[in-house]
């Protein structure tokens, strides 16, 4: 047997990271199995589905590198077939016209409401003839369920679930306008598309009873059913709104990496030992149904920003610049600036969680001006501070081509040493601020090197310069 999985997201919105994962586990499992993992668009609520939502599922998988076995399949554009399914199950005696009034199906609820008891359709039509059906009414066609016993599904991840089938009604597979529920449509798209494994979040579980209940009746074979508990948020509640960012595209916004949010997504709710680093394509070959958790997960932003932090130190130099870029557009970027940054990435990739701080703490490389943030004008206003920049900018002209980091390490220390007591910081300090305008950042010593001897007293006098104005003298 070829297993055959699916993601089917319903494009009403963004793409959650909920369905990211679904969709991570369907394309996992089918390739740990040698199979196909296919991709279904349902869009048969027209009122509620939209183009952006389809364009923002392409975008988001593409950039996630999930691909998918041949087209996307179109639920919507499926609707004759779904019809024709309905009326063969007539046919076969599974599935009956229903002609009930809306005044009668009202009564029926008022009635069981009444009695304190759920509202179900009271199967009026299953065994009437329709040839005493009222005319001019355009009737609905209803599944026969099955009137006693039990509906089992054994899920892979849940375990065995059962629901007595008096608690199943005969529902709805075809409305009066022809349309198909959306019940109805899932699983005669499953059938046709030869879906061996259900792959979905937990929310659908209830939805696999009366699924159930259809592909018996077409006599196809029932799918293995994974439904994987949905995520929440670090609080233990639903994963909503109110706890920040839930789709792929905000993550992106955010500065994280695809491959650093396939990895994280992977691991929350899924687990191979104690791997907690890994390609999609190595949990690919790992994969198992078996070792989907069933209880719920947590989404945790501590961890993925420790998972991105690795995948941004693997990450090539090239693919970072044009990130870090493609977040300056106020930036006007030469040559030079290039080249600066191609030469600080090492140590720039070294320290960043996201790729925001990483565009943050690059862009001192990327300018000619450096604006000094709320540390830095501290650091430049400690009263040591304009001595010890006019030291560093008398030793540094004396380098000349020895602009490196070891010389210029050897000459911030003498000045320390020779005015400070050896406080290596009372010139750091200054001098970091000066060079990048934050008190926080890569390895100054090796920044100076990369910016050069021209820019980096270029920098220093106009730290020199800003301290005079900002009422900075000698001692
Ligand atoms: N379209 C459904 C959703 O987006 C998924 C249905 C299914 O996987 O069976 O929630």
């Amino acid at each position: 047997m070829t297993v055959i999985t699916r993601f089917a997201p319903s494009p009403t919105g963004f793409l959650h990271i909920g369905g990211a994962r679904t969709a991570l586990f369907n394309w996992c499992y089918s390739k740990k199995m040698g199979g196909k993992f296919l991709l279904r668009i349902e869009d048969t609520d027209k009122e509620r589905s939209t183009q952006a939502a389809i364009d923002a599922i392409f975008r988001d998988l593409k950039w996630l590198g999930i691909d998918w076995d041949g087209d996307a399949i179109y639920q919507s554009s499926r609707a004759a077939r779904h019809a024709e399914v309905a009326q063969d199950l007539v046919k076969k005696g599974k599935a009956y016209f229903c002609y009930c009034s809306q005044e009668e199906l009202e009564a029926m609820r008022a009635e069981a409401q009444a009695k304190g008891e759920q509202p179900r359709y009271n199967r009026m039509w299953r065994d009437r003839d329709p040839a005493t059906a009222p005319a001019g009414v355009k009737p609905v066609i209803r599944i026969k369920a099955p009137l006693d016993g039990e509906t089992v599904i054994d899920d892979a991840v849940q375990g065995r679930v059962t629901v007595p089938n008096s608690q199943l009604d005969d529902f709805i597979l075809l409305r009066s306008d022809g349309s198909p529920t959306y019940m109805h449509a899932v699983v005669v798209d499953d059938a046709d598309m030869g879906i061996t494994h259900v792959v979905r979040g937990d929310d659908h579980l209830n939805n696999a009873f009366r699924q159930k209940v259809i592909f018996d009746a077409m006599g196809v074979p029932c799918p293995t059913f994974a439904h994987i508990p949905l995520i929440h948020g670090a609080d233990g509640a639903k994963l909503s709104k109110r706890h920040g960012a839930q789709s792929v595209g905000e993550f992106k916004d955010m500065g994280y990496l695809p491959e650093a949010v396939c990895n994280y997504l992977l691991r929350l709710g899924w687990s191979h030992g104690d791997d907690e680093l890994f390609t999609k394509e190595q949990a690919a070959q790992w994969f198992e149904l078996g070792d989907i958790n069933a209880g719920p997960s947590r989404l945790d932003m501590k961890k993925l920003d420790h998972v991105n932090t690795h995948y941004l130190r693997l990450a090539e130099d090239e693919r970072l610049a044009a990130e870090i870029l493609a977040r300056h557009p106020e930036l006007k970027i030469d040559d030079e600036h290039r080249i600066r940054l191609a030469a600080g990435m090492h140590d720039l990739k070294a320290r960043a969680a996201t790729l925001i701080q990483l565009a943050a703490e690059a862009k001192f490389y990327l300018v000619d001006e450096v604006a000094y943030d709320e540390k830095a004008s501290a650091a430049l206003h400690d009263h040591d501070a304009h001595n010890a920049m006019h030291h560093i900018y008398d030793a540094l002209a004396r380098l000349g081509a020895d602009f490196k980091e070891a010389a210029i390490d050897t000459a911030v220390r003498k000045i320390a040493a020779d005015h400070y007591e050896g406080k290596l910081a009372k010139v750091m300090m200054p001098l970091r601020a000066s060079l990048t305008g934050s008190t926080s950042s890569p390895p100054i010593l090796k920044a100076a090197e990369i910016l050069g001897q021209a820019e980096t007293m270029k920098r220093i006098k106009a730290a020199l310069h800003w301290m005079h104005d900002h009422g900075h003298h000698h001692h």
